[in-house]
């Protein structure tokens, strides 16, 4: 039997197209940081990537800071542009709490703002937590396990009101949906390719200019001095390639992936009418369907599921080895027992309506006593 994946938020099959791009430029091996014609020429590649990429999110490329992913991104913004105060929320991914977590124990002191229950952040909440020692505020744009999407755009614009830096892990929006950094007015935002079709082990910053950040990693001076390290020439081509596609066809992919979305609720309605969605219908990103059965082992289910061909997650795919409850679900206001026990389907590019439907039919014989 074929497999079902239906965890395109933990990461997404890459793209034939991209492994092409990346193919070939394995097959050079110039290091861009040399003079001769083989280094010039690896350069001249990454430039042109970084001109794509920020491109597609509308910035200047000489903003745009290649990195190995979305955690090491996180980590850079958050370690490196923190002074004094730092205010974060409740629902970020480990890659920003652990920064936030490993500042607090050197003395910064930090806010986690609540969310309601379906996982928004109020701009009056940040605005009581400013104090006159913020230096940062660090708020994703779009969370990996409910898919809510939060009022970046005003969150940004209150932060700068009271002179403060704002950094977003636009880790689970970049490709999905529409991220224009200008409109979204940031100082700081954290990518990764394999959220939209590219490799792994790749991803960027982007940091406005101007903006003072140190490195989190020293060494050579490559990425304008900032971040140290032989650039991985195949995976920054490949993520480029990753991002053109994905944003040329995004208004087709995200209608595509909402008929699923809404397909699937509409099943699991149908079938299990108990079921209890978490997230935001009206903000939130179109592929990822949270949801909790009464009675339903989590943890048990995703193995039965996974051994009937189906491949979904508990969560985060960070946290999925584990059986601790979603801090995500637990900030929402969830049970101990949904957020220990919910499932998360996320939805992608190359899923097919024949898959949501076997997908209902099989989850709800497995729950069947
Ligand atoms: N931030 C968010 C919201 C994510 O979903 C992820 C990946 O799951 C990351 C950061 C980490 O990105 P990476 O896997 O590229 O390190």
């Amino acid at each position: 039997m074929e497999r079902v994946y239906l965890d395109n938020a933990a990461t997404t099959k890459i793209r034939p197209e991209v492994l092409d791009v990346m193919v070939r430029a394995y097959s050079e091996f110039g290091n861009p940081s040399s003079v001769h014609r083989e280094g010039q020429h690896a350069k001249k590649a990454i430039e042109e990537a970084r001109e794509s990429i920020a491109l597609s999110l509308n910035c200047d490329p000489a903003e745009i800071y290649f990195t190995s992913g979305g955690t090491e991104s996180d980590n850079w913004a958050v370690k490196c542009a923190a002074k004094g105060h730092v205010i974060t929320s409740k629902i970020e991914h480990p890659a920003v709490l652990r920064s936030v977590e490993m500042l607090e124990k050197h003395g910064l002191k930090v806010t986690y703002l609540p969310v309601d229950k379906n996982g928004l952040i109020s701009p009056d909440s940040l605005e009581k937590a400013l104090t006159p020692d913020t230096s940062l505020v660090s708020v994703m744009m779009a969370n990996n396990e409910i898919g809510t999407i939060e009022p970046i755009r005003e969150l940004s614009s209150i932060a700068h009101d009271h002179g403060t830096l704002f950094h977003t892990d636009a880790v689970q929006a970049v490709g999905t949906v529409p991220v224009d950094i200008q409109k979204l007015g940031v100082d700081l935002l954290s990518f990764s390719a394999h959220k939209f079709y590219g490799p792994k082990g790749i991803g960027g910053l982007y940091v406005k200019k101007g903006t003072e950040i140190s490195s989190l990693l020293n060494g050579g001076s490559q990425e304008f001095n900032k971040r140290a390290g032989t650039q991985n020439v195949p995976g920054i081509l490949g993520m480029a390639e990753a991002l053109r596609l994905s944003v040329s066809e995004q208004e087709k992919t995200v209608a595509r992936i909402s008929e699923l979305r809404d397909l699937l609720k509409k099943e699991l309605v149908d079938k299990i009418p108990a079921v209890l969605f978490h997230g935001d219908e009206s903000s939130s990103l179109p592929g990822i369907v949270n949801f909790y059965i009464p009675g339903m082992d989590g943890e048990k289910t995703l193995l039965l599921l996974d051994v009937k061909g189906f491949a979904c997650s508990g969560g985060a795919a960070c946290s999925s080895k584990d059986s601790a409850v979603s801090h995500v679900l637990s900030a929402i206001g969830a049970t101990k027992e949904e957020a220990k026990n919910s499932l998360r389907i996320s939805i992608g590019a190359y899923n097919e309506k024949e898959e949501i439907h076997s997908f209902v039919d099989v989850l709800s014989s497995v729950l069947r006593p």
